[in-house]
């Protein structure tokens, strides 16, 4: 028998529209945000056999907009929480567009990055079943492929970001 352990999530690029000082909200939708939303939740856990809940760490995602824009000039679409005592967080935003990465369309991602105790644990993308671009990217793993769930009101998703501890 084997003993369960908690695989380190894979890094994925910061790729280049990553900008520092977001703003600390789980909200990233305004009234007026294009797209279909998206309810993004997880836990982050400790890697390792105790799979701990990790508290009180930061995540902080970034994405384009539907249309495969990023805001680089304001902070729209970019934001952090800090975890629970049960490690979770949840951002409320929308299912990212594509854009062009040189002559091809990188699929659909949301950047992430997890902070713990103040030090860089994680900088990854996540990523969409039934992408069309998926098969195509040269970054991508398949491992960082989130499902998606129907919610009647938009789409949910739900992955679970694995730290060293
Ligand atoms: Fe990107």
């Amino acid at each position: 028998a084997t003993t369960p352990t908690c695989a380190e999530t894979e890094d994925n690029i910061e790729g280049p529209f990553y900008k520092p000082g977001a703003p600390e909200r789980g909200v990233l939708v305004t009234p007026s945000t294009k797209g279909t939303h998206l309810i993004l939740t997880g836990q982050v856990l400790a890697a390792g056999a105790s799979c701990a809940a990790l508290g009180k760490a930061e995540v902080e995602i970034w994405q384009a907009d539907a249309r495969g824009g990023y805001d680089n000039q304001g902070y729209g679409l970019r934001g952090r929480v800090r975890t629970d005592g049960t490690g979770a967080y949840r951002f409320e935003t929308v299912i990212p567009g594509h854009y062009l990465n040189g002559p091809q369309y990188r699929p659909a991602h949301i950047h992430v990055k997890v902070h713990v105790g103040g030090s860089e644990r994680l900088t990854t993308q996540l990523y969409f079943e039934g992408d069309p671009y998926n098969d195509v990217d040269p970054f991508i793993k398949k491992a960082l492929i989130m499902k998606l769930d129907d919610t009647g009101s938009g789409r949910a998703a739900s992955y679970d970001l694995v730290v060293a501890a």
